[in-house]
This record gives structure tokens, C-alpha cells and sequence, in this order.
């Protein structure tokens, strides 16, 4: 049963769906798509739902839907989408997302929001004037305005307003207390951390969507081409607690994420720097710290420190008060998949780029060499 555009539920028969099999691609089960697209059909938006696929993916894919479902409601064509798109998906994988869409959908029913100003973007209320106008600018000139870059493709900048940061930091203490009080079981943001709570879990999905889409991409596309940056369409947003209680430390890692931004919220506190070990593929991100590849940042509440996923870091204990931080690790599905087919990445991995240039270095000493061997032999 699905709704119609009327508001009435309707039965749809398998066979109202299925179309004729003139110019339909089979994708297993009974649901196709079309081979060409219907060019002059406005797709509807799907960005208020709550899908496991990219609503876009929805509004690009409905061009391909048999003519006559065009027109059906949103409801029967967002479902006719879903089961070809998870037929894609391995079982394991297909199961996970099931439930951790139940997951989600048992946190949004019974967590009461403490600040629901800060669940929908007002990029006035949130950012400091000096980012907002660099994002409005938009340009390499105007980003560099505001930034400091410490090391090569680490910048600095100062990003968010006190009044976010505080409401922000409640929210979570809120919802913290909330998950005790309930006994509710959630799932932290990774495996490294105890505590901290995953922000797309809980409402701010959209929200963080906009901020990596609208702030973080404009930056990224102009500072990080060689790593995805221009083609970020996916994130994950959470925030990590430091601190008494809370946990102390981060060992040496690399994110799963092309770009990341880490903000620093808050509170008091002391310790807690973030130190930096130079950039590498996954083939090398064991081998060793080159000179020049060591740097330490203070976090400064308020501030934002933007780093290449794949740049080697960890955090210092935080010796005393705590700290909050709100971490977006942003993703590139188009990046990923063209990384497969390279094996060179000497434009952004500190030892690729190393090796490059031994190898350079080992060819022109056998060809100085070559060239004096040839020198002495017409001598002789
Ligand atoms: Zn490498």
C-alpha cells in the first residue's frame, strides 16, 4: 500500500510497477529502470527523508523510472528506488544499515532536544562573521584571509560562535545523561573512543549535510583536489569528550575520512594537543616520520583545525578540566573508487613522494655514471 498524491492509500500491483519490458533493464526482482532518461521530467526532492542512500541519488535516478510511474506519488517512487538500489548491497551490509536506521529511528522518538535551534542550519547564529564572509567571497584569497597553515595542508581558522559552542556542548551533555538515565545502548563514534556521541544519530544529520556542503566543500575544492576534495558527498559528524570521567587520550591514527575538520568546543582545560605525523597512503601509513613532518596544535575552543584524513595524528592526555570537540569526517565515494585503479600517490603521501624522488635520485647517478663510462671509452 502506498499513498497517492490525493492523500488516498492505493494498492500498487506488481504488474503497475513493472512496466513493459521494451527498453527496461532487468535488476533482478520485478523493478527496472529505463536505459534512457525522461530529460524534460523535474525529479521531485527527496531531501527530507531519511534514507540510507543520498537523497540526490533519488532525484538523479527518477529520471529513469518507467514513464508511467513519473507521476505517482514521491512514496511509490522513493520505494521503487530503494529496492534496486539495495539489491546492490550485500546482505551483511543491507542488514547493518537496517538497523541502524532502527536504531536511529528509536533514538529520534524517545530523546527529548534540549537546544532545537542548533538541529537546523543558521549559519548567522553558528559562525563567526570573519568565516562567513570568507565562505561568501569564496575564493583562495579569501580563505587565506582567515587562515594560518602551520604545515602543508593543515589550516587553522577561527570558526565558531561561544553562544554554539556552549549550546552545543549542553546538547550532548544533555543526551549524555539522557543515554544513562535510560540505560539506552548507543554506539560511539569509533572504536577508539568510549565516550562522545555520533551527531547524525541523533537529528543533526541535515544539518552537518549543509555545513559540509555549504563551508567545508568550497575550502576543500580549492585546497584539496588532490584528495577528493572536490567531490565530498558523504560525512560522518560526532563529537569527543576529554576529561575527568571521559576519555583521556587518542592513539596514532588516520581517519576515515578524505578531509576532516576538527572544532574545539570547549570547556576549561589543559593538555589535550593534537600532534600531526605527515600524510600517507594505505600502503605506507606505518612507515617513518620524515623531518618537517612533525607538528603539535593546541586547540583553541572556537577555533577549527582542517587536515587531510590520511595526515597521521593522535591527541595528548588532557591533564586536567575537559574537552569537547566536534569532529566531521568528510568522504568522497568518486575519490575512493579511482583510488583502487592508482598506485602512485607521490602528489599527497609524504613516502610515496619520498621514494619518487630516490628513484629519481638513483637514475640520474647511473646516468652520470653511464655518461662517464662513455666519456672514458672514447678517450681511451
Ligand atoms: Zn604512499
Amino acid at each position: 500500500m502506498s499513498q497517492n498524491q490525493n492523500g488516498k492509500w492505493v494498492r500498487i500491483a506488481p504488474e503497475q510497477v513493472r512496466g513493459s519490458s521494451n527498453g527496461h533493464v532487468e535488476v533482478g526482482g520485478s523493478n527496472r529502470l529505463c536505459i534512457n532518461p525522461q530529460k524534460d521530467h523535474k525529479s521531485e526532492s527527496y531531501e527530507d527523508l531519511q534514507l540510507e542512500f543520498n537523497p540526490l541519488v533519488f532525484s538523479s535516478l527518477e529520471q529513469y523510472l518507467p514513464p508511467h510511474m513519473l507521476n505517482l506519488s514521491r512514496e511509490v517512487k522513493v520505494q521503487y528506488m530503494r529496492n534496486i538500489l539495495l539489491r546492490y548491497l550485500p546482505e551483511s551490509e543491507r542488514i547493518r544499515i537496517q538497523k541502524h536506521k532502527e536504531y536511529r529511528h528509536r533514538i529520534m522518538l524517545n530523546y527529548p532536544p534540549l537546544c532545537k535551534q542548533i538541529y537546523s542550519m543558521d549559519a548567522e547564529k553558528f559562525f563567526t562573521p570573519s568565516f562567513l564572509r570568507a565562505v561568501e567571497e569564496n575564493s583562495e584569497a579569501s580563505f587565506r584571509s582567515i587562515m594560518a597553515e602551520p604545515r602543508k595542508g593543515l589550516y587553522t581558522f577561527e570558526m565558531l560562535q561561544p553562544q554554539f559552542c556552549e549550546m552545543l556542548m549542553s546538547e550532548v551533555d544533555n543526551f549524555e545523561r539522557w543515554v544513562h538515565d535510560t540505560k539506552f545502548r548507543i554506539m560511539r563514534p569509533n572504536i577508539m573512543n568510549q565516550y562522545g556521541a555520533v551527531l547524525d544519530d541523533f537529528g543533526m544529520e541535515s544539518m552537518l549535510e549543509r555545513l559540509m556542503n555549504d563551508f567545508i566543500s568550497p575550502i576543500s575544492r580549492v585546497f584539496y583536489t588532490e584528495i577528493g576534495g572536490t567531490s565530498l558527498d558523504s560525512h560522518h559528524g560526532f563529537v569527543v569528550e576529554y576529561g575527568i570521567n571521559r576519555d583521556v587520550e587518542l592513539g596514532f591514527h588516520v581517519d576515515d575520512a578524505e578531509v576532516t575538520l576538527n572544532i574545539c568546543l570547549g570547556n576549561e582545560f589543559s593538555g589535550g594537543e593534537l600532534f600531526f605525523r605527515g600524510v600517507r597512503c594505505d600502503e605506507h601509513v606505518n612507515s617513518d616520520i620524515q623531518p618537517g613532518e612533525i607538528f603539535d596544535y593546541p586547540h583553541v575552543p572556537g577555533h577549527a583545525i582542517l587536515h587531510p584524513g590520511r595526515h597521521r595524528h593522535g591527541a595528548r592526555p588532557t591533564t586536567s578540566g575537559n574537552r569537547m570537540n566536534l569532529i566531521i569526517w568528510c568522504r568522497s565515494s568518486a575519490f575512493r573508487e579511482l583510488k583502487k585503479y592508482r598506485k602512485d600517490f607521490s602528489s599527497w603521501c609524504g613516502e610515496c613522494r619520498r621514494k619518487k624522488k630516490e628513484k629519481e635520485r638513483l637514475l640520474v647517478m647511473a646516468t652520470q655514471q653511464e655518461l662517464m663510462n662513455r666519456g672514458m671509452q672514447s678517450a681511451s
